[in-house]
């Protein structure tokens, strides 16, 4: 028998990019491919590509550039392109890197195997649709194999939300949601495998409808039916837009007990202003609102968020206005990002803020929201936390794993299994992990 041919796959970007990722795996498993830990051993090299903010692309023909000497010592290996840059930039990518074989969508990876036959016939392979059939319909089903304790499950793609500085709705497409009973049957076979916690993805998680026994659900309905699987004991769901925050998802956050108390919910600014420019259609206020709610439902909830600074015409003024909205808030944790220009979006065109002066606008705001994160991570000393063990730690004993809120938490002399739902008490903070003790 010949040896198992190697696959390495390189992912960049959000988490949906991860669950892809997997799942190209796993489509390429059918080929016989196993994991290769490094491209050096690889017999086919995939770059899961993300194409959010600038040079995004520029990035990717670079680490192109960089197998050029892989290929030319091994002529067999294979290269491919997918996700997001793939998407955007096609056959362009195959004209500037004659050496890659293989350019694939996010849409489109289901046709992974046979793009793989095509390319160990020596063709190229290029697709970049957006096909009618439901690219989770085709992909056979998941492999049994025991897996680690955490696991991402899409259950929405796409966006119709056409952000003024955004890609998502060119390069992902329309907002798709899959149907139920499927996302409950790959819930199952993972907890199966060993998952206790799923976090359900989604470009706008919480717009999900996907089809049920009953006409559609909304996302705090498939979050009932998840709930009565035996053996999944957390469930968590990112990424929402705070127009779709509906008052039934909100209750669940105050007595689905699987439910975990943390919520990532962007508001990119807080200057109504530069909201509507952004093509939000939400205000700070009704973001505070939001806020309210939810902390009523669920008063010890982390919130995170994205911010974007720097968008065009945002002026001192409206970066304070950011700011102000911070401090009222308070959030666990935080994503920023200088605004970066995103040619065929709407942003592109207006007249752009000063590189140093948004630069320095950043400063400012990360400084604020990792004062609030050191803050919110120091009041957890001395409470009492659940934390899903997933791995050994580095000392002897210690294990690690996430609390309830998603802190990374290292419990001392911890004699648990990895999966293991622990009780812990917070001992200490640090700058991005907590430590802990098992209560007996
Ligand atoms: N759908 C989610 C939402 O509406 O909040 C977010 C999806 S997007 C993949 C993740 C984040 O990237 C956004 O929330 C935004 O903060 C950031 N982002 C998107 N486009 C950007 C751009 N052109 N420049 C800077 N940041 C950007
Ligand atoms: Fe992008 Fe806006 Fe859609 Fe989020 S809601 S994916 S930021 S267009």
């Amino acid at each position: 028998m010949s040896a198992p041919k190697k696959l390495f796959i390189k992912t960049y970007g959000c988490q949906m990019n991860v669950y892809d990722s997997e799942r190209m795996a796993e489509a390429l498993g059918e080929k016989g491919y196993v994991e290769a830990k490094t491209a050096d051993d690889a017999d086919m090299i995939l770059l899961n590509t993300c194409h959010i903010r600038e040079k995004a692309a520029e990035k990717i023909y670079s680490e192109l550039g960089r197998f050029k000497g892989l290929k030319a010592a091994k002529p067999d290996l294979k290269i491919g392109v997918a996700g997001c840059v793939a998407q955007a930039e096609g056959q362009e990518i195959m004209r500037r890197q004659p050496m890659v074989d293989l350019v694939v969508g996010p849409q489109s990876y289901h046709r992974l195997p046979e793009m793989e036959t095509k390319i160990r016939q020596g063709e190229k392979a290029l697709d970049t649709d957006f096909p009618e059939e439901d690219k989770f319909e085709k992909l056979k089903s998941r492999p049994k194999a025991k897996r680690g304790p955490t696991a991402f499950l899409t259950v929405q793609e796409g966006c119709d939300k056409f952000c003024a500085f955004c890609v998502v709705p060119y390069t992902r497409g329309a907002e798709v949601s899959r149907p139920a009973d499927r996302i409950l049957t790959e819930a199952r076979d993972l907890v199966e495998r060993g998952v206790r916690e799923i976090t359900l993805l989604g470009q706008n998680v919480n717009a999900y409808h996907g089809a049920g026994e009953n006409g559609d659900l909304t996302l705090a309905q498939l979050i009932w039916q998840l709930d009565k699987v035996d053996g999944l004991e957390r469930i968590r769901f990112t990424t929402s837009h705070p127009n779709d925050m509906m008052d039934d998802l909100i209750e669940a956050h105050g007595t689905c007990t699987k439910l975990m108390p943390y919520l990532h919910l962007p508001v990119q600014s807080g200057s109504d202003k530069i909201l509507k420019r952004m093509n939000r259609s939400h205000t700070a206020e009704s973001y505070l609102r939001v806020v309210e709610k939810i902390r009523a439902a669920r008063p010890d909830i982390l919130l995170s968020g994205d911010f974007i600074v720097g968008f065009p015409e945002e002026t001192e003024a409206d970066f304070q206005a950011t700011l102000d909205l911070i401090e009222e808030v308070k959030y666990g944790t935080a994503y920023s990002f200088k605004y970066s220009t995103r040619p065929g979006t709407p942003a592109a065109e207006r007249p752009q803020v000063d590189d140093a002066e948004a630069s320095e606008r950043l400063q400012r705001l990360q400084a604020l929201l990792s004062r609030q994160q050191r803050e919110i991570q120091e009041s957890m000393v001395g409470r009492e936390v659940g934390v899903l063990l997933e791995k050994p730690g580095r000392l002897p004993g210690q294990m690690v794993g996430k609390s309830d809120y998603l802190h990374s938490v290292h419990v001392s002399d911890c004699n648990r299994e990895v999966g293991d739902l622990a009780r812990v008490r917070i001992m200490a903070s640090s700058t991005n992990s907590l430590a802990g003790e098992l209560i007996r």
